[in-house]
């Protein structure tokens, strides 16, 4: 035996779950077939800028990180509690009145929050924001689009804010997720300040694996994952190994390569990372575009950000770094460098053509759907000794991979001991 249990795929939930088993005193190999561990979350530095490989935020209210992730050694750099939104010629600056009072008067006579919307959101929020088990325990769930218009909620605060911001988050502006996912979300939203870490979005994966006995085996990609009489063999780039069990933590879109299951079906986004001239200056907030009419983007780009105002350490001193975000899901998904940098420069009112594209991630599966249903859906067992995990067992997102990770590390340990 080369060890109790092999984990493929170091992402998040490989680690977490990795972890937990070494904790429970057992001998763990992690095989990771990329170059360095994080799956979905890694950084790329690029002449002195930090690209993270799609434009995510770590938001340190979800409970796992909070449990498992230590987020002062991160150095977490706040966005604004807000947003700006963009309507055709005006923009308009929404911020939590509290943690931004200078711009209380603004948010409030903005037109952007009517009072009905104000109190439609308080009712299909409220019961998540006092209680998460309001969504993970519910008994019924819907789409988003279904469940907001059921709650009244279709004013402007829905078509210009929400609609669009949720789309950017989703990587899915359909309005077909599960509703009572979108509310643990913006319970997350609202409860903390997501930040980015010092060192990029890579360093909480790192963390991980530096906590790990064993240093996870990169550039090694399993190939075959079966069960023996007394365990499992994994084929790997490096060769067979065996152990009792098998973790397999792979993303959704590898899957079907390794187990029986099929794909679950995915979105995609794209970004753009621009070192930009001059001085954009949208302060540390996710600028919006609503400026079609009946809500969603004129141009391509759905959301964008000057991530040096918020992340100082993501650009040289003195620079500015630009993400602009779309959808591949639309028919402009896939939009040229010309396209993104026209639309930028409607959207910060300044000239774009001298920004330098410094990186474009193309990430077709960023995000597992998430369709109404049971949030919890659990590992799953596709062999007598054959686990699988990942994100889209749980919640789309860093809680869900990292709560997928640990219940597939202690159903592993749990069998095991018999
Ligand atoms: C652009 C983008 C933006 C996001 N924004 C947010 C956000 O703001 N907030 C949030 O909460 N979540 C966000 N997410 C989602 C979050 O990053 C993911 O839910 C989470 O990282 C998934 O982790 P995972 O371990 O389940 O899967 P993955 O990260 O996909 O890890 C799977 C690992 O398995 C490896 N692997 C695959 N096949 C093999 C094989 N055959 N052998 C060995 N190794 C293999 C892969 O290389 C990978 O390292 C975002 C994701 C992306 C991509």
């Amino acid at each position: 035996m080369d060890a109790d249990v092999i984990v493929i795929g170091a992402g998040l939930a490989g680690l977490r779950s990795a972890r937990h088993l070494e904790q429970a005193g057992l001998a763990v190999v992690v095989v990771e077939a990329a170059d360095a561990v994080g799956g979905r979350v890694r950084t790329d530095v690029v002449d002195g800028f930090r690209c993270d490989r799609g434009f995510q935020v770590l938001n340190p209210a979800y409970p796992a990180v909070a449990r498992w992730i230590d987020v002062a050694a991160l150095q977490l750099q706040d966005f604004g509690v807000g947003a700006i939104v963009r309507t055709g010629a005006t923009t308009t600056t929404l911020a939590h009145p509290l943690r931004h009072p200078r711009h209380a008067l603004r948010t409030i006579t903005s037109g952007l929050l009517p009072v009905p919307d104000l109190l439609a959101l308080a009712r299909w929020l409220g019961p998540t924001l006092l209680d998460a088990r309001a969504a993970t325990r519910a008994t019924s769930d819907e789409t988003l689009r279904a469940s907001l218009d059921a709650a009244g909620l279709t004013g402007r605060l829905r078509r210009d804010v929400l609609d669009t911001f949720l789309a950017g988050v989703l990587a899915d502006s359909s309005g077909d997720a599960s509703a009572n996912y979108v509310r643990l979300l913006l319970r997350s939203f609202a409860l903390g300040a997501p930040g980015l870490p010092r060192e990029g979005m890579q360093a909480m994966p790192e963390q991980l694996a530096a906590g790990l006995r064993e240093p996870v085996r990169l550039g090694t990609a399993a190939r075959e994952v079966r069960d023996v009489a007394d365990g499992v063999e994994v084929t790997t780039d490096g060769g067979a190994l065996r152990a009792r069990a098998a973790v397999v933590a792979v993303g959704p879109q590898h899957v079907a390569d390794l187990t029986p299951l099929r794909a679950p079906e995915t979105h995609g986004l794209t970004t753009w990372w621009f070192r930009a001239t001059g001085e954009p200056r949208t302060g540390p907030f996710l600028l919006l575009d609503a400026s079609r009419p009946g809500g969603g983007p004129a141009g391509p780009v759905w959301n964008t950000a000057v991530i040096s105002e918020a992340a100082p350490s993501y650009a040289p001193p003195g620079q500015h770094l630009v993400q602009a975000t779309t959808l591949l899901g639309e028919p402009d998904g896939h939009a040229g460098e010309h396209e993104v940098r026209r639309d930028l420069a409607r959207l910060y009112g300044t000239a774009t053509a001298r920004w330098e594209v410094l990186a474009h991630h193309v990430v077709h599966h960023t995000l597992p759907a998430q369709a109404p249903g049971p949030i919890r859906r659990g590992p799953i067992w596709t062999g007598e000794r054959v686990l699988v995990t990942g994100d889209h067992r749980e919640t789309a997102s860093i809680q869900g991979a990292l709560v997928a990770g640990e219940h597939a590390g202690a159903a592993v340990a749990a069998r095991l001991a018999g």
